[in-house]
């Protein structure tokens, strides 16, 4: 039996792998131009750490962590998310108190979640975490920063952002017991992770997906009734700063996110276009979390992208890509070594562009085969004649597709014309 990859666990072919770099790219200078600095975080954190983060009684730690112990019996965890690590990053090389951090990361996060499109075993986050800093001007910023990749990459149209406030612990718990007490008069009608939920964390019966349990909810408390004056004003002045800086969103009080951590702010990033896995970026604010690790109380901020399901959606909205601009065809084995050699000095000339050389024999006719469907600009020709004459054949494999004649001395100077032209 042939091997394949464990079940969830994606390859990313060369296209597919091209378009995550895109994204990466564009998400790298966005954060640099907002004064984030990157930071790298281990992908193995100790089991207790997200135990004590994320919660004991979320989807993630229930069901979804890939836990085991290492030879010396210690419980290791590969991390599901990247902001409970962040933090005990943060307090662990002294970057809390009394000052003031904006971070980000990115790198392979793990869940054992059923696989489907968007949803994977292994799958790629970029986040960005902020320290020291209570007001909403901060939330506002990483929403302003994420609109801003999202035009970058073209998807602004295809994203829509949904906010909400937690309020206060206090205000929740109180929210809490009243949404149970109401909730369990309809035990018997509620979807069965709702049933479970009812006990464990009544607040994800919100984001429920039966629409039985959403019709039952509509009679529920809400949280908004318990919310603290603090917490109201933080949603109004983070709403204010959104409506100055031209960002549209839309207040839903079911999101409440899948981690423990969360106070106040909390917000999705929401598609239509790839199904049921619409969430391409979340976050919120977790003010209480630092202490909570044994820290100075220190408040924070952040978000998460996840880049397969953003890749997703860029795929569609690409044009096939190519994978050369020049391309080098010969025959005979004095002819490719003059391709190897002119090809040499056209990348000398010409950086930022891909010249390949057709390795190997075969007819010229194969040969421009796939020259044009390499989707080059250009392609060289270097048969017995050329050689002679010290001369190469340029086919222009765009509309019109003109032939010439040139001297080899020319070439480097010729392609750099071209291409400079072009632009
Ligand atoms: P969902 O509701 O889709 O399960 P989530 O609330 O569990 O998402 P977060 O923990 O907030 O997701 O992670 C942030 C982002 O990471 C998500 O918005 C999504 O884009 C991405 N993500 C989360 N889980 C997966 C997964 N299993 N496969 C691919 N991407 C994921
Ligand atoms: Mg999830």
């Amino acid at each position: 039996m042939k091997i394949q990859a464990v079940r969830g666990m994606q390859d990313l072919l060369p296209a597919q792998k091209k378009i995550s770099r895109t994204i990466e790219d564009v998400v790298r200078e966005v954060l640099a131009a907002y004064g984030y600095r990157e930071i790298g975080l281990p992908q193995l954190e100790q089991t207790e750490l997200f135990k004590r983060v994320v919660g004991e009684n979320t989807d993630i730690v229930e069901k979804e962590m890939y836990t085991f112990d290492d030879r010396n019996g210690e419980s290791l965890t590969l991390r599901p998310e990247g902001t409970a690590g962040c933090v005990r990053f943060a307090e662990q090389n002294g970057l809390l108190f009394n000052q003031v951090q904006r971070l980000w990361y990115s790198g392979a996060m793990f869940r054992y979640e059923r696989p489907q499109k968007g949803r994977y075993r292994q799958f790629d986050q970029i986040g960005a975490e902020c320290f020291g800093m209570p007001g909403p001007d901060v939330d506002a910023e990483l929403l302003l920063m994420n609109a801003r990749i999202w035009r970058k990459l073209g998807l602004d149209g295809d994203i829509r952002l949904e906010l909400n406030s937690l309020g206060n612990p206090d205000a929740r718990v109180k929210f809490k017991e009243k949404l149970a007490g109401y909730l369990q008069a309809y035990e018997q009608d509620l979807d069965e992770d709702s049933q479970r939920r009812l006990t464990s964390n009544p607040l994800r019966i919100l984001d429920s997906k039966s629409s039985k349990t959403q019709e039952i909810l509509r009679g529920a408390p809400v949280l908004s009734d318990f919310m603290d004056n603090e917490s109201k004003q933080h949603f109004e002045g983070l709403r204010r700063l959104l409506d100055d800086n031209g960002i549209a969103y839309e207040v839903n009080p079911n999101i409440v996110r899948g981690l423990d951590y969360y106070n106040k702010t909390v917000f999705e990033w929401i598609t239509t276009t790839l199904g049921s896995q619409g969430t391409v970026c979340g976050g919120g604010r977790y003010d209480g979390l630092v202490e909570q690790l044994g820290g100075k109380p220190s408040p924070g901020v952040g978000f998460a992208m996840g880049l397969d399901r953003l890749s997703l959606m860029l795929a569609e909205k690409m044009e096939s890509s190519k994978d050369a601009d020049v391309y080098v065809v010969s025959q005979g084995n004095a002819a490719r070594a003059t391709a190897l050699r002119l090809a040499e000095s056209i990348r000398d000339q010409l950086s930022g562009k891909k010249v390949v050389v057709h390795c190997g024999d075969g007819k010229f006719k194969s040969q421009m085969k796939k020259a044009d469907a390499s989707g080059a600009d250009l392609a060289l020709v270097l048969g017995e004649d050329e050689v002679a004459a010290g001369t190469v054949s340029i086919k222009s494999l765009r509309e019109g597709g003109e032939q010439s004649t040139i001297s080899q001395e020319t070439l480097a100077q010729y392609c750099l014309d071209y291409f400079s032209k072009e632009n």
